[in-house]
């Protein structure tokens, strides 16, 4: 599996490629800005992108959706929840969209990536496992959580859903939708150790 962490615009954004060395086929996961440095190093590897995959609706993730995937002709895949939201920033009728549920799982080439939902910063809120690296949109963070103050936004579903993630083993790599930590990347082991949100174990606890 080829893992590319990219950083994107102004709000220290992270968007994502997952490639197939084998078939070649990548997903770029988020697409909120500089589509063309993510189609550069896409070329660079030698992938083809033929799929996009969005963690949730917030623009800063979805805003250059619509060009990526005409440009690329790759398909959108996003969690039912959020379909409203997102729908809004593709105009392109040819884009083909799919709403993903908790569990389903996407291919990329041999590589599956399994969809976790894990709502709170936003109803239709994913994370996303393939191999041993999980990336956690603006859910999970180094450190930090995702906000639950912005529309559809939940702490007690945001506190289920972190429950979910504490089940992964502790050698997962967590992989965040924003750069808000002291290093890029973590591991779930390491929040259950240094995270004051993800330790929190109980719901009274857990209203933030
Ligand atoms: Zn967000």
């Amino acid at each position: 599996m080829l893992f590319k962490q990219v950083h994107a615009g102004p709000m220290q954004n992270f968007s994502y490629i997952i490639g197939d060395g084998k078939s070649k086929e990548a997903a770029v996961v988020d697409a909120g800005w500089e589509i063309d440095k993510l189609i550069e190093i896409a070329n660079k590897e030698k992938l083809k992108i033929n799929k996009i995959i969005l963690t949730h609706s917030h623009y800063d993730h979805v805003q250059k959706v619509d060009e990526l995937a005409s440009k690329t002709d790759s398909s959108v895949y996003f969690h039912e929840d959020d379909f409203n939201e997102i729908k809004k920033s593709i105009k392109n009728p040819n884009i083909k969209l799919y709403k993903l549920k908790n569990n389903d799982e996407i291919k990329v080439g041999k590589i599956k990536i399994k969809i976790i939902h894990t709502p709170g910063h936003s109803p239709g809120a994913i994370c996303l496992l393939a191999e041993n690296k999980l990336i956690t949109g603006d859910t999970l963070f180094v450190n930090a959580i995702g906000r639950t103050d912005l529309a559809g936004g939940n702490s007690l579903t945001l506190f289920e859903s972190l429950q979910k993630l504490k089940k992964l083993d502790d050698n997962v790599e967590v992989y965040p939708g924003h750069d808000y930590g002291e290093i890029p990347f973590s591991t779930i082991g390491g929040e259950k150790k240094t995270n004051i949100y993800f330790k929190c174990s109980t719901k009274e606890l857990g209203m933030f």
